[in-house]
């Protein structure tokens, strides 16, 4: 049946920046598809595990801007559940600020959580992928900043443009173990990454009257494509930046 090519039963996934937003719809949507998940967040992620269930969610606590943690996600990952299949590199964050003025706190911050963190925790993974056999799923969250410029967003436009392409070198380096590495670019979705923007009458109005579909995208308008990009539906799709941007890019 096609559909079961769409299952992630017996699956073990880790997904960053479980507690909220579209990483929250990431950890739903795999655990309804029948995989175990790991929620990584800087907070308790109460709200999710109470949307999941125990049995089927299990919380680490860390804060991705330091390397030093990747360690511990994979050591309790690993004692809960056994295994990884499937890395989903959500959690991120977004500093605005004229480029001008733009500070190297604000650059550092978002540099070390959107990239660094993503590459060394990706490795880490992959090591973990091929101990176990090969095989595995790396699913990257890139942005629409990823082919755009973007305004006053000069660390979150860097960090996402090299998502973009790092997603492709370690596709190339890894697809001969089976490994999928795969991009998802979310278009402008209601969360709290776009609170701000969304606050902004005139930004927010620009913005929507750019949007083919006419609406912001939900958490649950990303589930679909980080399904299919984390089953065996998309083994042969590789180094890929799927945008799920309601006709966005297409503008
Ligand atoms: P969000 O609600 O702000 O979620 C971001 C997640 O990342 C939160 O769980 C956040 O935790 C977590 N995070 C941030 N810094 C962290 C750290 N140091 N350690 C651990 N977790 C950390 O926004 P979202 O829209 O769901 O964002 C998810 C991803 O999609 C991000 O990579 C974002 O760049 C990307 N994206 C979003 C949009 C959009 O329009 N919303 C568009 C393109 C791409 P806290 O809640 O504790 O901050």
């Amino acid at each position: 049946m096609i559909l079961d090519m769409f299952s992630l039963k017996g699956k073990v996934a880790i997904v960053t920046g479980s507690n909220t937003g579209l990483g929250q719809g990431v950890c739903r949507a795999y655990a309804e598809a029948g995989a175990k998940v790991v929620g990584v967040s800087r907070r308790p992620s109460t709200e999710t595990e109470q949307l999941i269930g125990s049995e089927n969610f299990y919380n680490v606590i860390a804060d991705l801007s330091s390397c030093e943690v990747i360690p511990e996600v994979i050591e309790k990952t690993l004692a809960r559940y056994g295994r990884i299949d499937i890395l989903v590199n959500n959690a991120g964050v977004i500093k605005r600020q004229d480029s001008l003025e733009f500070s190297e706190e604000n650059w550092d911050s978002v540099l070390n959580v959107n990239l660094k963190t993503v590459f060394f925790l990706t490795q880490a993974v992959a090591k973990q992928f091929l101990k176990q056999g090969g095989g595995g799923k790396i699913i990257n969250i890139a942005s629409m900043l990823s082919y755009q410029g973007g305004i006053r967003v000069p660390s979150y436009t860097a960090s996402k443009s090299a998502i973009k392409g790092i997603t492709m070198t370690l596709s190339n380096e890894w697809a001969k173990y089976g490994i999928n590495v795969n991009a998802i670019a979310p278009g402008y979705m209601a969360t709290n990454n776009t609170q701000q923007l969304r606050q902004d009458e005139e930004r927010s109005a620009d913005i929507l009257s750019r949007i083919p579909a006419g609406r912001w995208g939900t958490p649950a308008d990303l589930e679909g494509a980080a399904v299919y990009l984390a089953s065996a539906a998309s083994d042969y799709v590789n180094g890929f930046t799927l945008a799920v941007d309601g006709g966005w890019l297409g503008r």
